[in-house]
């Protein structure tokens, strides 16, 4: 089990020191349906299911991208910049990254 809460932690702090003037988001981690992540400002959501991937990296790269969210509110590239300088799969291992996310899309597209 990833303990989601410390992850989101970890991820704040370093999000935070690139981008202080942001509030810090309130964390929910819930059931959702058919997405990893929701961000709506003041909070973002994270599926619960991510607990149970075991797959430490993907769920940062989950939080990274609902942090940058705060940003930009849109997937440009602009959105990318953000996400790129943070995420560890974004920067070193993109084609591996994108297995993983066809991959666990399957997974989160399941009840
Ligand atoms: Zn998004």
């Amino acid at each position: 089990m990833i303990d989601l809460q410390r992850e989101y932690d970890g991820c704040w702090e370093l999000f935070h020191r690139q981008y202080p003037y942001l509030e810090r988001p309130k964390l929910y981690i819930k059931k959702l349906i058919k997405t990893w992540g929701l961000c709506a400002k003041r909070y973002i959501s994270l599926n619960r299911k991510l607990q149970k991937l075991d797959d430490v990296y993907f769920v940062r790269h989950v939080i990274y991208h609902e942090m940058s969210h705060l940003i930009h509110m849109n997937h440009s590239r602009a959105f990318y910049d953000v996400l790129k300088q943070f995420d560890p799969l974004l920067k070193k291992e993109n084609e591996k990254l994108h297995k993983r996310v066809e991959a666990f899309k399957a997974i989160v597209e399941r009840k």
